[in-house]
C-alpha cells in the first residue's frame, strides 16, 4: 500500500492506475477507521481494481472548535485497517495540503440541508461538500463510497454530483451497528460505560418509528411522538431532533404513503450520535423486521 500525504503524487498514483485501464474506487473518511469503515472499503475493493481509501479531518465541516480538537486521531491503526483489506493507496493529507490558504470558493447546500443535521450544524454540508468536491478532483474516482450511517451527507452528495455534473458513480453502503443496535461511529469511542450503555436509546427510538409506520400509521406527527417518547428521560440524554423525512430531498414528509427516513441526533453526555432508519409502510417494502442490512 502507498501511503501519500499531497496532492501531486497522489494524482501521479491514480493517473497511472488509470492509464492501465484500472477502474478507481474511493472512499472518503476522517479516520479512526472502525468496521463501518471496513465495509465500505471491502465493497470498494471487490468492486474496484485501485482502491484510494482519503483520511482528513474536514476542519471546514466542524461547527464547533472543541468537537474538531477531540476528534478521534488514530492515523498509524487507520493505515494498518488499510493495508490488512488490501487499500492499494492511503491518501492523508494535512491541512495545509488541503487549504494552503482559506479558501475563497466554497460550495453552498440548498433546501437538501435545511433539516436534521443541515438545520442544527450551520455551516457543515457546505464544509462537507467543498471537501469532497476537492477530492472528486484530486482522484478522480469511478466510483465513490458512502454510508447510510450518514443518510443526509449520503443526500447532499447525491445532489452535488447531480448539479455538477460530476463523473462518478455514488454507492451506499447499509449501517454496520452494534449488537445492541448502535451504528459504529468514531465518536463511540469518547463514551464512558455508563453513556455506552445509553448510546442505544436513538437506534431504539428509531426502532419505534419504524415498527409504527410498518403498522399503517399514515400521519408523521404521531409516528414521531411515539419515537420520541421511546428515548428514557435521563439526565445524560437529551435529543436533538427526531423527524421523518422524504429520502431523497431529506423534507419532512406530510403524511406517510411510501418509505420514509427516520433520523435523529441524540447527544449522550457531551457526545452528539446520529442515526437513521429506512420505514415501509405496509406492503411497499421489507417486512418489519430486523433492519435491512
Ligand atoms: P467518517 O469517517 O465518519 O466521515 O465516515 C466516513 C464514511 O464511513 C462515511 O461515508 C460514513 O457514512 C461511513 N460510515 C461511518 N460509520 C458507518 C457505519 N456504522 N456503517 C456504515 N458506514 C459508516
Amino acid at each position: 500500500m502507498d501511503v501519500i500525504d499531497a496532492v501531486a503524487p497522489l494524482r501521479d498514483r491514480v493517473a497511472a492506475a488509470r492509464r492501465a485501464s484500472r477502474r478507481v474506487g474511493f472512499v472518503p473518511t476522517m479516520g479512526a477507521l472502525h468496521l463501518g469503515h471496513a465495509r465500505l472499503i471491502e465493497r470498494a475493493r471487490r468492486e474496484c481494481d485501485c482502491v484510494v481509501v482519503s483520511i482528513f479531518v474536514n476542519p471546514l465541516q466542524f461547527d464547533r472548535p472543541e468537537d474538531l480538537r477531540h476528534y478521534p486521531r488514530t492515523l498509524p491503526a487507520d493505515f494498518e485497517m488499510c493495508a490488512r483489506l488490501g487499500v492499494d493507496v492511503a491518501f492523508a493529507p494535512g491541512t495545509a495540503e488541503m487549504y494552503p490558504a482559506d479558501p475563497s470558493c466554497t460550495i453552498q447546500v440548498g433546501r437538501v440541508a435545511s433539516h436534521l443535521c443541515g438545520r442544527h450544524r450551520p455551516g457543515h454540508f457546505a464544509g462537507v461538500a467543498t471537501v469532497v468536491m476537492k477530492l472528486f478532483q484530486i482522484v478522480q474516482p469511478d466510483r465513490a463510497y458512502f454510508g447510510e450511517k450518514d443518510a443526509q451527507q449520503l443526500a447532499v452528495i447525491r445532489h452535488l454530483v447531480r448539479d455538477f455534473n460530476v463523473p462518478v458513480q455514488v454507492e451506499a453502503v447499509a449501517t454496520v451497528r452494534e449488537p445492541d443496535g448502535l451504528a459504529l461511529s468514531s465518536r463511540n469511542q469518547r463514551l464512558n460505560a455508563e453513556e455506552r450503555r445509553l448510546a442505544p436509546a436513538l437506534y431504539r427510538a428509531l426502532c419505534e418509528a419504524r415498527r409504527s409506520v410498518a403498522e399503517g400509521t399514515t400521519d408523521p406527527e404521531p409516528v414521531r411522538r411515539a419515537a420520541v417518547a421511546a428515548v428514557p428521560r435521563h439526565e445524560g440524554l437529551r435529543l436533538e431532533y427526531l423527524e421523518l423525512v422524504e429520502p431523497d430531498t431529506m423534507q419532512p414528509v406530510e403524511s406517510i404513503d411510501g418509505p420514509v427516513l427516520a433520523a435523529g441526533a441524540l447527544w449522550v453526555g457531551s457526545t452528539r450520535l446520529i442515526d437513521n432508519l429506512t420505514c415501509d409502510p405496509p406492503g411497499t417494502g421489507a417486512p418489519a423486521g430486523p433492519v435491512r442490512e
